[in-house]
């Protein structure tokens, strides 16, 4: 089970002034139970990229494969295939509307037709995964919580889908260090439950450091460096001049040390193993 995309490209605003080639000639797998971070330079692509593996946006040329499905082609299998791919968009505490924390969590699961038992599980279950307390929480209006809370809460609704594969656009995002740190660790607890594989969307390597096993580093919409942190991290040049600094050497051996997800060897672009 994976990801795959072969030769993606896609041109905004094509035959205007305005054309710009967002994503040229990408090619990926991402194997299921990884974590894969996407690293880039605002504009180098990444939330294109992103929008892709849900069918959100189409390719103007080349394939995204779920799980073997073309999801651009086809009935029944390319909407089932676009489900198994859960997105949380930047800020995507602005989305919430319901009353309670419950409803909001709720929506998506009962869209989905599932009994009120079975949905009820699933709140529980992710309102567990995000670090939010389900007795005290559930009752509260998501716009009474602190902003920390609110984008656990907006998570939660999309961890409750129980998605394959969870995509996460810049999580922490506008969040202060504390809120940042626990989100983070919830997200590696999360992985760590080994049913979701994660991709990361992420400028900073901070937040990449020590939960991913692999990162991609895109670059003017193109795949500049592929691999583990520790030799992502060595590739100073490409770092450069895609706008990313490396993290600080005593938190990488530490990484490295600790690490938590060794990155398996099929994950990586051949080129790169
Ligand atoms: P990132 O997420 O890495 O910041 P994007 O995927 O948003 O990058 O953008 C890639 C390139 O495509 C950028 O040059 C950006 O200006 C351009 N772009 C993104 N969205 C649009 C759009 N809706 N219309 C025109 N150009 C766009």
């Amino acid at each position: 089970m994976s990801i795959e995309i072969e030769n993606l490209t896609y041109t905004y605003m094509k035959k205007t002034p305005y054309e710009k080639d967002a994503l040229k000639n990408v090619n990926l797998k991402i194997e299921e139970g990884s974590f894969v971070a996407i690293a880039g330079h605002t504009g180098s692509g990444k939330s294109t990229l992103m929008q892709h593996l849900n069918g959100l946006i189409s390719p103007c040329s080349g394939t995204v494969k779920v799980d073997g499905v073309d999801i651009n082609r086809g009935g029944k299998e390319k909407i089932k295939a676009r489900h198994s791919v859960g997105m949380v968009f930047q800020y995507p505490e602005t989305q919430l509307f319901e009353e309670t924390v419950y409803a909001d969590i709720a929506f998506g699961p009962k869209n989905f037709g599932l009994e009120p038992d079975a949905v009820d599980k699933r709140v529980k279950k992710a309102m567990s995964f995000v670090g939010l307390d389900y007795e005290q929480y559930r009752d509260a209006s998501p716009f009474a919580l602190s902003g920390g809370q609110m984008r656990r809460v907006a998570i939660a609704g999309i961890v409750a889908l129980e998605p394959a594969y969870l995509v996460l656009d810049e999580p922490t995002a506008g969040l202060d260090p504390k809120a940042k740190h626990d989100l983070l660790e919830n997200i590696r607890a999360l992985y760590r439950k080994g049913n979701t594989t994660i991709i990361m969307v992420s400028h900073n390597m901070d937040d990449i450091i020590g939960l991913a096993g692999r990162i991609i580093v895109l670059h003017d919409g193109c795949v500049a460096a592929d691999g583990m942190p520790q030799d992502i991290f060595k590739k100073n040049d490409i770092l450069q001049a895609a706008g990313l600094r490396a993290p600080h050497l005593t938190q990488l051996l530490r990484q490295i040390n600790e690490q938590a997800f060794p990155v398996r060897s099929d994950c990586l672009n051949k080129s790169d193993a």
